[in-house]
């Protein structure tokens, strides 16, 4: 099923007899199974079925994303992903894991994190969601953690290797460790996204099924950066260079919850 937006999801299961038996509950078809939520937690896709009664009900259903917590701006990008319409939460541990419809993987320093992956034991069981089909946003090092091959990394350090692109570490150079720039993002609306660059990688090199959402634009102070990929996706995974988690704009997270909610359905019995 492709993403659709919230109306004509809503119009596509109003046609369709959905009955609920608990009209509290509703279910949510993530990566790693069905599973039912209560509605309290469902509130996004705006669906309505019909109770066991025959009346009307209204649910909704809010994918539950984790936020991989060893390093970095988790608060940040909960907050993000809460105002984006998922319920986030901590991921430090496998069983944490598995509970979660998708994941982030925050920005921090991506050898660190590929070291506390194999130390809290999450880096087999995140790479075998990711093959599984599981959606992930990661920001700078998460970027990093998430391609399939990276340059000026340390040899020892782990690969996700969820994106077929090649990233570069620390790619702008030690002059410009941090900088701001305004870009389009395709698929975060019209008007640009501030992005926040600190220490940040570029996607040097993008594999065929890679679409590429963002580049640095050409001003003055991009110089030879300009053009740089610095925001790509590839089906339900995405990377952003940059930090959208620190300015308060929400339309990457957004962006993100809705690769995540494509298989958001109602129990039907
Ligand atoms: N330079 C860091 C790394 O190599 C990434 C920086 C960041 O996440 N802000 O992992």
């Amino acid at each position: 099923m492709g993403i659709l937006d919230g109306s004509t999801r809503a119009a596509e299961l109003q046609r369709r007899p959905v009955r609920m038996l608990d009209p509290r509950r509703c279910r949510f078809r993530g990566a790693a199974g069905f599973a039912v939520l209560p509605v309290s937690r469902c509130c996004r896709s705006d669906v309505l079925g019909n109770d066991e009664f025959g009346g009307r009900i209204r649910v909704n259903a809010r994918p539950t994303i984790g936020v991989l917590a060893l390093q970095g701006d988790v608060r940040e990008h909960s907050g993000a992903l809460e105002r984006a319409g998922a319920t986030a939460v901590p991921v430090r541990r496998p069983d944490e894991l598995a509970r979660v419809d998708g994941l982030v993987l925050p920005g921090g320093e991506s050898t660190t994190m590929s070291r506390l992956l194999v130390t809290f034991g999450l880096l087999e069981p995140i790479r075998e969601r990711l093959a599984a089909g599981m959606p992930a946003y990661g920001s700078c090092a998460g970027m990093i953690l998430l391609a399939r091959t990276v340059l000026d990394g340390r040899p020892d350090q782990e690969q996700l290797g969820a994106l077929d692109v090649v990233v570069r570490r620390n790619a702008f150079g030690r002059q410009v460790d941090s900088f701001e720039a305004d870009l389009a993002v395709a698929g975060a609306g019209d008007h640009p996204v501030h992005a926040v660059f600190i220490r940040a990688p570029w996607v040097e090199k993008a594999g065929e099924d890679v679409e590429v959402l963002a580049r640095v634009p050409h001003t003055a102070e991009a110089g030879d950066a300009a053009d740089r990929i610095v925001a790509v996706r590839q089906g339900r995974v995405l990377a952003t260079a940059f930090h959208p988690e620190l300015t308060g704009d929400d339309r990457v997270h957004r962006l993100f919850v809705g690769l995540a909610e494509e298989d958001v359905d109602l129990e039907e019995r």
